[in-house]
């Protein structure tokens, strides 16, 4: 599904594909300013449900519903999922492709199913570019330990884990839990354990460094558990925020106690770091 969106409805079309889409879509920047989204699916039941919320904000969207039709369709899912080089040190990338080469970079493995977090996404693209640098700056260190809060795909603690951390990836969705464990397999990293749930699981741990790309208002509300989870000189990261929201995203954490954060951008999204948390 393709819809062609004028800047002033992107927000709204941003917020349903967020909540109709867990596994990601396609943003192209069109010459006349709009932006081309493309969704892919198996489904056609759930394309067709979003493409008719789309329409719903202004019948004049240009959309555009089609079956590709491959005698395998899973190809057409192989020429969405091209690797992407993700900060300086990773590269995300599917299965079929995991031979190939990307210099010193550090592979990921994601075999693309309905999680979210195949690295196409700004958001989690924020994230591993902000792990990078915390690399380039030698602000991790091996043995540590992580909560990939929200992990999708498993795509950033499967990250953390190749840099030598120890962590746990909860997620409140049993299906993204399932994709995780299989991605862990193929990525064969074994310092990490994935649990359905939330922070409900980690309750009265403590960690190194908490990943969380999730929404800004999921962020805002559960302030106050994820700041009694870092550990004292621990980093925080928040992801999934636009950059219309980042400022109300920070505010909430000063009011935990936490300084200003700095700042990530990615078009239209935004990425926080709090690097060595002192309460
Ligand atoms: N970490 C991955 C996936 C992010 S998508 C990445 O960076 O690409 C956000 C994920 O958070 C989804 O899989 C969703 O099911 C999960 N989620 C949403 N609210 C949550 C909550 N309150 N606790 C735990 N997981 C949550």
């Amino acid at each position: 599904m393709t819809c062609n969106i004028t800047p002033s409805l992107i927000d709204a079309v941003l917020g349903i594909l967020t909540l109709n889409i867990q596994y990601g879509w396609q943003e192209t920047e069109l010459a006349n300013g709009n932006t081309q989204f493309t969704v892919y699916g198996e489904n056609l039941e759930i394309l067709s449900k979003l493409e008719n919320l789309i329409k719903s904000l202004d019948p004049a969207i240009q959309t555009i519903l089609e079956e590709i039709d491959l005698q395998n369709p899973l190809d057409a899912w192989k020429e969405f999922f091209t690797p992407v080089e993700c900060g300086s040190k990773f590269v995300v990338l599917p299965p079929w492709l995991k031979n190939d080469i990307f210099g010193q970079r550090i592979k990921i493995i994601i075999n693309p199913k309905s999680a979210f977090g195949t690295g196409h996404h700004a958001s989690t693209e924020l994230c591993l570019t902000i792990l990078s640098r915390l690399v380039e700056t030698n602000s991790l260190n091996s043995g540590q330990n992580f909560l990939d809060l929200g992990c999708g795909s498993g795509i950033l603690g499967i990250a953390a884990a190749k840099l030598g951390l120890e962590g746990i990836g909860v997620d409140i969705d049993q299906v993204a839990i399932d994709n995780a464990r299989e991605n862990r397999q193929l990525n064969n990293v074994k310092n990490l354990r994935f649990m359905q749930g939330s922070l409900d699981v980690t309750q009265g741990k403590k960690f190194d460094l908490i990943m969380a790309n999730i929404l800004a208002g999921p962020l805002i509300e559960m302030a106050l558990q994820i700041c009694a989870q870092i550990q004292k000189n621990g980093i925080l990261i928040l992801s999934g925020i636009l950059n219309t929201q980042a400022a109300n995203v920070d505010q909430a954490y000063q009011k935990c106690g936490l300084p200003g954060a700095q700042k990530f951008e990615l078009g239209e999204w935004a990425a926080l770091l709090w690097n060595n948390v002192i309460f």
